[in-house]
């Protein structure tokens, strides 16, 4: 495991950190770019490390996932997508002709699939969605719109969320696998963003768009559970422990900074106002990656992570973001500038308390996981 984390922290440092100035500057990737450290990856075995062996994967348990997850986020959302997939768990659940259509390709980063749900008014609330699907007994006809979908330019599919019942809410809502080439599919407005600069993120519509029963992933009218429960691992891989990644970077910029700048004749490390900002930040770290940890040693266990998922989200999204700010204020002048990573951090990592739950979101789940299980249940 160290040796893997070893070749994938040198991946990351030698083959991607020289990238990502580009892609501040241009707020793009360049196709022949993203191909290449595709190539370099697949040669690696590093794409969609956490799928299981018999689908092509490395068939990487939770702790092992989170360790080189670690690693993968010292780089920017949109190397990090391209260079190590972000192959949902959901697409799991495939059976029969979907594994070769949609698992296995999505697996080898022959197709990238995006996640459809969040519309303009339904957000927190998954279960309020407007798009609908429709069935004449033989397929399926979905009519609506998507807002805010992270990569819907560059995927090849998407995983669809849609009201097949009604009045329903969360029991009335299926799951479809939809192709971005099919009639009636149309990617919309791109939406800047503060950060994650490359990683686009845009308008998705889908008017009258026909499907076959083979789109349909689960069952009917349980396709919100489905798609929730298979968030809590990916949700602990991508946000938790790439988080801690990213906060792991800066605290590493931070502390090179404090011994190498001097003012009034010695190293700004030296005054005690800077080292309180770096044990802070230090002692902050680590409690974010044992937290990521020990919920993932749970899955790895076949526990019911929900609410250990969610302390993380939060308490990882909140922690980077206190870091981050602290490594502004010890680089001064070149925190604040474009000279550093430091400043895109600060940028990039305000949305994690945003998107995947919001924190309030997650709070309500550890909240109500208390009230209804106790403490020993949760904790
Ligand atoms: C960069 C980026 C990428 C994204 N990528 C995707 C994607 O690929 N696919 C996708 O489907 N979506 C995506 N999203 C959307 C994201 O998941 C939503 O933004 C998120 O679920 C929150 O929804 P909202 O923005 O509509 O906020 P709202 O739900 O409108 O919330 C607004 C505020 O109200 C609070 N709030 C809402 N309900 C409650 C409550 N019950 N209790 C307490 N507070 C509450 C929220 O916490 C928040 O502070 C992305 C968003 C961003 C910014």
């Amino acid at each position: 495991m160290q040796q893997l984390c070893k070749s994938v922290r040198e991946f990351v440092q030698g083959s991607l950190w020289p990238l990502e100035a580009e892609i501040e500057a241009n707020n793009s990737l360049e196709p022949v770019r993203a191909q290449h450290i595709l190539k370099l990856s697949r040669e690696k075995d590093f794409y969609a490390m956490n799928m299981p062996k018999e689908v092509g994967g490395r068939g990487l348990g939770a702790v092992e996932t989170c360790l080189v997850e670690m690693e993968i986020g010292q780089t920017v959302d949109v190397l990090m997508r391209r260079a190590f997939g972000n192959v949902y768990d959901v697409l799991l659940q495939c059976q029969g002709a979907q594994r070769d259509e949609w698992l296995i390709p999505a697996v080898k980063g022959e197709r990238v699939c995006g996640i459809a749900m969040t519309e303009p008014e339904a957000g927190s609330d998954a279960a309020g969605v407007s798009t609908t699907a429709t069935t004449d007994g033989n397929g399926w006809k979905i009519t609506g719109e998507k807002r805010y979908i992270g990569d819907a330019i560059t995927a090849d599919f998407f995983v669809v969320t849609a009201l097949t019942t009604a009045g329903a809410r969360s029991r009335g809502i299926s799951v479809f696998l939809v192709d971005k080439s099919l009639p009636g599919v149309r990617v919309g407005d791109n939406i800047p963003m503060m950060g994650m600069r490359g990683m686009p993120v845009s308008e998705l519509f889908f008017e009258n768009v026909s499907l076959g029963p083979e789109h349909l992933l689960g069952e009917v009218d349980r396709g919100l559970p489905l798609l929730l429960s298979a968030f809590d691992a990916l949700r602990l891989f991508h946000i938790g422990a790439r988080g801690v990644g990213m906060a792991r970077r800066a605290l590493d910029i931070m502390v090179d900074y404090a011994q190498q700048r001097h003012q009034f004749g010695k190293p700004i490390g030296e005054y005690q106002m800077i080292q309180s900002m770096l044990a802070d930040c230090a002692m902050q770290w680590n409690a974010a990656r044992l937290m990521v940890l020990e919920a993932a040693w749970e899955i790895d266990q076949g526990r019911d992570p929900r609410e250990k998922v969610s302390m993380v989200k939060v308490y990882v999204a909140e922690t980077l973001g206190r870091i981050a700010d602290r490594a502004v204020q010890v680089l001064g002048a070149r925190g604040y500038s474009k000279e550093y990573p430091i400043e895109r951090i600060y940028r990039d990592c305000r949305v994690l308390r945003i998107f995947d739950g919001t924190s309030e979101i997650h709070r309500g789940v550890v909240a109500r996981g208390l009230l209804k299980k106790g403490t020993s249940g949760v904790l």
